[in-house]
């Protein structure tokens, strides 16, 4: 039996979570401290797991502050609110199900 690849890893953990996992989960488990090319990973995935029947759900990333919300399809976490400037973002958050 051959290794799974990172990207094969990553869906696995996306499929068999219970919760939505941010970056930072992820990154935990595939023990990678690169967040760019898991996020790099992300974006790949989001368009393969379709041919199997699935999707990639994302869940945005909110602002603590104010409540905004970041309408962005982007996959990399904002840094700053663009309406009260806060910084205390909660990060955008993922999960594959069946389609
Ligand atoms: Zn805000």
């Amino acid at each position: 039996m051959r290794r799974e690849t990172r990207r094969e890893k990553l869906i696995r953990i996306l499929s068999e979570t219970e919760e939505p996992l941010t970056v930072d989960d992820l990154a935990f488990y595939l023990h990678e401290e690169d967040r760019r090319s898991i996020i790099e990973d992300l974006e790949h995935i989001a368009k393969t797991v379709r041919r199997e029947g699935m999707v990639l759900l994302m869940e945005p990333a909110r602002c603590n502050k104010c409540g905004y919300v970041f309408r962005t399809a982007r996959v990399k976490p904002p840094s700053r609110c663009p309406r009260c400037k806060s910084e205390w973002i909660s990060p955008p958050r993922f999960i594959i199900k069946e389609d």
